[in-house]
């Protein structure tokens, strides 16, 4: 391992995540059999997990892109959420799975659903690849979850610490 590597403990494994990625894609492809669904990228955070989870999803979706910006101090969001790209699609009548790296305490993600909500798609669900539920102070639903993990900061498969370690593709603890 380099340098750039070295304040990085590996935490979950390439092969937890590709095995996880596949069961997430299954169930997804069961849930919506016979259904359009609209499958959201939330950028920058999701860029991996959903270009694996989309492949593992065995029927026709459609993918789109939303970059958002979500307000807050070192230590927490807000949830005074900034839609910095929206979506290119009307979602109006869709049936819509945003998929996003982890959900910490849940303020962003509660405020982009409800901003989502107001756009009367046919049905809203998320899918998230991490979750630190000791954080939370918004109650939201995650509808498709990869992992539960305890209250650590990590890094990689997409996931960055002021921009670097997205290319990881392992998931680790940050240790500074
Ligand atoms: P929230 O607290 O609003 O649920 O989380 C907002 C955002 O904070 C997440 O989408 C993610 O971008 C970032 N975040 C929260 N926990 C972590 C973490 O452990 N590692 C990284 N890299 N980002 C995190």
């Amino acid at each position: 391992m380099t340098s750039f590597f070295s304040k990085v403990e590996p935490y979950i494994t390439q092969a937890d995540i590709h095995d996880k990625v596949k069961d997430l894609g299954q169930k997804i492809a069961q849930d919506y059999a016979g259904q359009e669904l609209l499958c959201v990228c939330i950028l920058k955070g999701s860029i991996l997990f959903f270009s694996d989870l989309i492949r593992a999803i065995d029927d026709d979706i459609r993918v789109d892109f939303m970059r958002i910006s979500s307000y807050g101090n070192d230590l927490e969001s807000s949830g005074v959420v900034q839609i910095i790209q929206d979506l290119s699609f009307d979602i109006r009548n869709k049936h819509v799975l945003i998929v996003e790296d982890i959900v910490d305490t849940g303020n962003t993600l509660s405020a982009l659903l409800d901003a989502l909500r107001l756009r009367n798609p046919a049905s809203l669900k998320i899918c998230s690849l991490l979750s630190k539920p000791s954080r939370r102070k918004k109650d939201v639903t995650i509808d498709y979850l990869g992992f539960t993990i305890d209250d650590h900061f990590v890094v990689g498969y997409g996931l960055d610490a002021a921009e670097q370690y997205r290319n990881l593709p392992f998931i680790g603890k940050l240790n500074t």
